[in-house]
């Protein structure tokens, strides 16, 4: 039996617009809180980490990744650190076998050095892309200790567990897929989808739009349409739908 926990790891207050590209003025440059998650997806094979969440330096500094004027605010508590999250589930990060990253930006990557038993599993393309980029921090995720398993397209992380290629917001962005036996086929998008309305509208802002595009088509067509079925990466909206920590999905 697979069961999957949603769990908030902080939270950034950013423009409107950065998430929702129909908007016109006043609303477009409108500040939202938006909500940043991990998930557990325990298995029968083991523990498995979906995305790391902010680092919690954050917690104190704000500003420590992108300094005050990026644009975005971190908002973060201690309780929002992911091993603290873990702990009130009863996990150690040592107890985790597999991290798979959505993508190396620091609100999905930036605990990954708590995990250095771990395997993570991230595309061998979005790695190449990131590697050295400002935009994608290497002190949260480029470091030594940590093992990479670079994988090329749809891959099997556990039985009923799959990674799927949604490239658009960055190279090599992926999604996780997992069947659930009560709750059946769900999509974790990562920032293959900020919002359910990105996918409804089939409209996002991206690095490659045309891609990006096929990406929100690939994860409708993943769920048949239900997008109830659908765990978008920063939706307030949404959030507020989901079942958190300590519930869980089966
Ligand atoms: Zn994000």
């Amino acid at each position: 039996m697979i069961e999957l926990t949603l769990f908030r790891t902080g939270a950034v207050d950013i423009a409107r617009a950065a998430f929702a590209p129909w908007l016109e003025a006043p609303a477009r440059d409108e500040r939202a809180r938006a909500p940043v998650w991990s998930a557990l997806v325990r298995t029968p094979e083991g523990d498995i980490l979906f995305d790391t969440g902010l680092h919690p330096v954050h917690v104190t500094r704000p500003e420590a990744t992108f300094g005050a004027n990026s644009g975005l605010a971190v908002v973060m508590e201690e309780a929002d650190a992911v091993t603290a999250r873990l702990a009130t589930l009863g996990v150690r990060p040592d107890d985790v076998a597999i991290v798979v990253n959505s993508h190396l930006h620091f609100d999905h990557a930036g605990n990954n050095g708590a995990f250095p038993k771990a395997t993570f599993v991230a595309q061998a393309d979005h790695l190449a892309f990131a590697k050295g980029k400002p935009n994608f921090p290497g002190v949260y995720w480029d470091i030594p200790e940590l093992t990479y398993v670079p994988v090329a397209g749809r891959s099997t992380v556990a039985r009923g567990v799959a990674v799927v290629p949604t490239p658009g917001h960055a190279p090599g962005h992926q999604s996780l897929v997992v069947d659930l036996a009560e709750t059946g086929r769900v999509v974790l998008t990562g920032d293959a989808a900020f919002t359910r309305e990105n996918l409804e509208r089939g409209e996002i802002p991206a690095m490659d739009q045309a891609a990006a595009k096929a990406s929100l088509a690939l994860i409708r067509s993943l769920v048949d349409g239900d997008l109830s079925r659908v765990f978008t990466s920063h939706d307030a909206a949404a959030w507020g739908t989901w079942r958190h920590a300590p519930a869980s999905y089966r």
